[in-house]
């Protein structure tokens, strides 16, 4: 049989200046700071906001959460926070030693620390302000299939609880090493293991190790000329055996699917033996896949080491573009109508009012002739077309395929815009409101700095079900906050960010000032936790990709019968049966 023709990339280029925070998202030298003048700006020089001085978005943030949010009111970090002692396991470590390079052994408390955690309010509160009960031990660092088998084998046979770790990003306290492990618990970093192995362009697949992170596959797949089309918000970080491990799903998943529509066959070293398989039919029905059990699996079930991913040409165009709606209903009957057409762009996302407005106020200064752009564009869509500042909100769509296929979707997409009185907003604010995730994603520590506390959480929710559950929730928040008395005015916010034939996923973002609240973070967490009855109360799931962890626990048997729920403690126990895996996802 004649195997296809595949090429064999060069590993991906490592940047030095890609270094990352260890106490906050994101690359060491991004992140949104204060100008000497109290306004806010954007250090480095990555994203489009990089240098740029935005003097709307304090006025407006400390209007919105009615806080002082000023320049000397600030909640100063403890970070590193102390961490517990180490447990050590000598018999282990001294085998361990043998077997790899002493630069692949970490014992350095920061870095343990680091491997303890990911993004959650929780965590990242608890590493500057908190306490963590346990870390890892010692974090190795793999460079191989042969030394992930062997690392595994060693974590059995000296009873060593074994985490994997991809880039730390996750939002469900799937790293946090639970209170009560005695066993030495042993971080097993994959990042070393970041290659593509091999791209085969006749059946459009490639081999990539799990340790790959987003931005390091889009790279070497570029130079190639393909794309796994694979992009979370997290992706610059986030990694291919993480993407698995939690079942991931990207921004231009209408295009090129969730995670699980993009790998194609997963190898995995457990504690019972290796799950290896790099064929990968194109469909296979041979049921209980155990392949298909690593989606979601958290770490639980052993180490994803690589998968066979399907790799897409580069797009021959990529186009942004922008609509702003009169309201939240609008624009909803808009997205479910592109939907229904059956030409959806690869990333169409609504976002209500509040978050329009979080936008704007994130714009950067305008100078001269933009200034004035600025100001008629402001007054064409209030004066002359007559909507709302305070209830009007905006879709940023981003087209991708062939010339053809672009201009079709785009005549079909701007077509249905028009039937809902639409207006145009240009392709640069929609590809603004595309970048400006990534750079949102520092925007949380930033405000935790100065004594607001925010996280976003996400679900699946039914068609009919979407503006009802997005209503009750933001009524929740407000009441519980209300509630409690807690200071200021919530920040409560939704934005729909992928389409299904059934539903769509909503994203909800939520904040407060908490200067002066006891036990802040412990209270953030007590109102996330009642939005999630609320979410499951109107309709939505559990997750829609961030998945379970630690976080949502508790309200699995909402969602499972009590057999269900059995059976999954059943696999768990058939695969590793010593809990090598005791991650406690
Ligand atoms: C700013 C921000 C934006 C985000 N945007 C998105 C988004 O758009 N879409 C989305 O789906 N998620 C998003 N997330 C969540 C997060 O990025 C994803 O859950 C991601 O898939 C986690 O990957 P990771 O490599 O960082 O995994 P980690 O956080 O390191 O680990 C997560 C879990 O997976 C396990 N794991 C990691 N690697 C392996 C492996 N090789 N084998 C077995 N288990 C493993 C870990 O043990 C842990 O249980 C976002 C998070 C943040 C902070």
């Amino acid at each position: 049989m004649s195997q296809a023709k595949r090429i064999e990339p060069d590993p991906p280029i490592r940047d030095p200046r890609d270094s990352e925070h260890l106490d906050v998202w994101g690359f060491a030298d991004s992140g949104f700071a204060l100008t000497p003048n109290g306004e806010v700006t954007f250090t480095g020089d990555r994203y489009p906001i990089s240098g740029k001085v935005m003097p709307d978005f304090l006025p407006w943030a400390r209007e919105t959460l009615d806080s002082p949010l000023a320049a000397d009111d600030v909640h100063e970090s403890h970070y590193p926070t102390p961490i517990p002692e180490r447990v050590a396991n000598a018999a282990f470590e001294t085998e361990l030693a043998a077997g790899l390079r002493a630069e692949q052994i970490e014992s350095d408390p920061r870095v343990r620390l680091r491997h303890g955690h990911g993004h959650t309010q929780e965590e990242m509160w608890a590493i500057k302000y908190g306490r963590v009960t346990r870390v890892p031990d010692l974090v190795v660092s793999p460079e191989s299939d042969a030394q992930v088998r062997a690392i595994v084998a060693l974590a059995q046979r000296h009873r060593v609880c074994l985490i994997p770790y991809g880039g730390g990003t996750n939002v469900t306290e799937a790293l946090r090493c639970p209170r009560d492990e005695r066993r030495c618990i042993v971080s097993v970093d994959m990042r070393r293991m970041n290659r593509v192995l091999w791209i085969d362009p006749e059946n459009r697949t490639a081999c990539i190790e799990a340790g790959a992170n987003g931005r390091e596959i889009a790279e070497v797949l570029a130079r190639n000329g393909y794309t796994i089309g694979h992009e979370p918000d997290s992706y610059e970080f986030s990694t291919l055996g993480g993407w698995v491990a939690t079942h991931a799903s990207g921004m231009k998943k209408n295009r090129y699917g969730n995670i699980e529509d993009i790998v194609l066959g997963v190898t995995a070293v457990t504690s019972s033996g290796d799950l290896a398989r790099d064929a990968a039919p194109a469909r296979e029905s041979v049921g209980g896949d155990p392949a298909r059990w690593l989606f979601g699996s958290e770490g639980r079930l052993g180490i994803v080491t690589r998968a066979v991913v399907k790799v897409r040409p580069l797009p021959e165009v990529q186009k942004h573009g922008s609509v702003i709606f009169s309201d939240l209903e609008t624009g909803f009957a808009f997205v479910r109508d592109v939907q229904r057409a059956g030409i959806v762009p690869a990333s169409i996302r609504l976002m209500d009012n509040l978050q329009f407005q979080f936008g704007q106020a994130l714009k950067p200064r305008k100078q001269g002739f933009a200034v004035w752009k600025s100001r008629l564009e402001k007054f064409f869509v209030t004066r002359v077309k007559g909507l709302a500042v305070d209830r009007m909100v905006a879709c940023t769509l981003l087209f991708e395929g062939t010339r053809a296929e672009v201009a079709a979707q785009e005549r079909a997409v701007y077509r249905i815009a028009a039937r809902h009185r639409g207006i145009k907003g240009g392709a640069e604010n929609g590809q603004r409101g595309y970048a400006l995730t990534f750079a949102i994603a520092y925007i949380r520590d930033f405000m935790m700095h100065h004594h607001v506390l925010a996280e976003s959480f996400e679900t699946a929710v039914p068609w009919s079900q979407c503006v009802a559950m997005i209503q009750n929730v933001k009524q929740r928040l407000w009441q519980e906050h209300a509630k409690r008395g807690l200071p200021g005015k919530p920040f409560v916010s939704a934005r729909v960010t992928q389409l299904y034939e059934t539903g769509v996923c909503v994203y909800f973002y939520f904040a407060f000032y908490a200067r002066g609240v006891e036990h802040a973070s412990e209270v953030y967490a007590e109102l996330e936790r009642a939005a999630r009855e609320e979410i499951l109360r109107s309709g939505g799931s559990l997750s829609h990709h961030h998945g379970v962890g630690k976080l949502r626990q508790r309200f699995l048997p909402a969602i499972f019968s009590p057999a269900a729920l059995a059976w999954r403690e059943g696999l768990k126990r058939a695969v590793d049966p010593d809990d090598v895996f005791g991650c406690a996802n």
